[in-house]
């Protein structure tokens, strides 16, 4: 077996028993995406340098026996979590020269642990977007089929897991920007509660949606990064003070007693693929078969979710976007050379094309006059998408769906029609809306070989009985183990 094929537990192992340094693991990783990257894209900056001196650091605290789960194992990071000395761009031409002064809070845990940060990888610009084709930076590809999008907007992210350019990544999820690449590319990742992990230094989009999350290659590694990251942050006035439970303690076997819920919603949705829904299908037979007791549960204002985040998440990026003006940071063009002309100017080069779709719309929502018919009415919509969930979570202790409504399109597809594009985000955007967690595991290929995901969401801060449910299904099955061939 390759290094860089090794699972975060794996290399845990091997790095604590001294068989394998984190200068060799870190150098085939790096190896790894000088081979395939040219193919894949997933990369914006390998951070080789600093990598292998924090591989040297690693490899000397693992010398003195103080070993951390994390200590000496490659992460990559989506490129809008800031990172001190280390260009994030967010996959914008405004921020493109940008270079943090400081790291974000779940960098400075990653460092604590003595991970090693291999580099920034690509995204839909400011993560708007469910391809990663809306990145300013290059077009990533899956690497499952190179002619089909990987997701977005974590689309780095999921390529550089399942291409074993990393150990595992942190992504950021709006709306199902972790969830949905992980489907497409076979790999595992997690939106966790809102207010579970600090956002201080990830780069904001759309602020009471914006959660980080880890992606890796099974269930075990997400449980060891989440661990890792989650906690009271007082830097992010959203982050919760409650304990983090060691989730990679409860990973018992079976699922007696536990309650699966399946909306009767999601399985007449329009545009559902045939292949996703004999998938999940097949999923949650399985996952009766381990135990678990399956209900019918009902969430009737689901189908309002993608109208009501549009206008909630575009409405706060107009907001969150406003400090891009030319002066502040980044890019500037001088327009005109008079100031209206140079925001002007600096903000119509800098800013791509959906970005600027999504600034229009939320400033017209906000606008005096029209604030109370969108914003208002959006945010009423959620609050009984909330109350939905919340009513459902009475009767069962997970909710099963599909991730995405098709396995990864072509690239292309729908680059042109946005609204073809937001329906991919159908299954995520609710559990955003309402702040509970959801994750993605594999747990099917198309007829064309293409990764599907399931999806698991859990209510407020009770990520560890879907770990629990995931675990059992990952032993059960072996989607997660299944490469893609490059
Ligand atoms: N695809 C959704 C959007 O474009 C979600 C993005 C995200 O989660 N960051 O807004």
């Amino acid at each position: 077996m390759n290094l860089y094929e090794l699972t975060m537990q794996q290399a845990h192992r091997l790095l604590s028993e001294k068989e394998v340094s984190s200068q060799e693991l870190t150098a085939a990783v790096i190896d790894r995406i000088k081979t395939v990257d040219e193919k894949t894209n997933a990369y914006i900056t390998v951070a080789e340098k600093t990598a292998m001196e924090e591989a040297r650091l690693a490899d000397k605290i693992i010398s003195e026996g103080n070993t951390l789960p994390l200590t000496g194992i490659p992460i990559a990071i989506k490129d809008l979590i800031c990172t001190e000395g280390i260009r994030t761009t967010c996959a914008s031409k405004i921020l493109e020269n940008f270079i943090p002064p400081y790291d974000a809070a779940v960098i400075k845990k990653l460092k604590n642990e003595g991970a090693v940060i291999v580099g920034k990888v690509n995204m839909d610009e400011f993560a708007m977007g469910s391809s990663t084709e809306h990145s300013s930076m290059k077009l990533t590809h899956n690497p499952w089929d190179l002619e089909r999008i990987p997701g977005g907007s974590s689309g780095g992210a999921a390529v550089a897991v399942a291409a074993d350019m990393c150990l595992g990544s942190l992504g950021s999820d709006t709306g199902g920007s972790i969830r949905q690449p992980a489907s497409h590319c076979g790999v595992v990742g997690m939106k966790p509660t809102y207010g579970r992990v600090s956002r201080f230094g990830l780069v904001a989009f759309a602020s009471s949606l914006d959660q980080i999350g880890p992606l890796t290659k099974n269930v075990r590694d997400c449980a060891m990064l989440m661990k890792v990251i989650s906690g009271y942050d007082p830097s992010d006035s959203t982050s919760v003070p409650k304990d983090v439970p060691d989730y990679t303690l409860l990973f018992q076997d079976g699922l007696k007693g536990i309650t699966v819920g399946i909306p009767k919603e999601y399985q007449s949705t329009k545009g559902l693929n045939p292949e996703v829904s004999a998938a999940i299908k097949s999923a949650v037979r399985t996952i009766e078969a381990i135990g678990a007791d399956c209900i019918e549960v009902s969430l009737p204002h689901v189908e309002y979710a993608v109208a009501a985040y549009y206008v909630i998440a575009s409405s706060e990026a107009s907001s969150n976007l406003a400090r891009y003006d030319g002066v502040k940071y980044g890019f500037r063009d001088k327009g005109n050379g008079n100031l209206l002309g140079m925001y002007r100017s600096t903000r119509s080069k800098g800013f791509g094309t959906e970005v600027q779709r999504r600034i229009i719309i939320g400033t017209y929502c906000l606008s005096a006059g029209y604030y109370d018919a969108y914003y208002k009415k959006a945010s009423q919509v959620r609050t009984l998408i909330m109350e939905d969930f919340s009513r459902a979570f009475k009767t069962c202790h997970v909710i099963l769906s599909p991730v995405a409504p098709t396995p990864a399109f072509k690239i292309g597809e729908k680059y042109d029609d946005p609204l073809t594009m937001y329906l991919s985000d159908i299954f995520t955007l609710s559990a955003n809306l309402a702040g509970i967690p959801g994750m993605s595991i594999p747990c099917g290929f198309s007829s064309e070989g293409l990764p599907i995901g399931l999806q698991i969401m859990g209510n407020h801060f009770n990520e560890e009985v879907m770990f629990k449910v995931a675990h059992n299904f990952e032993k059960a099955t072996d989607f997660h183990i299944q490469k893609p061939v490059l």
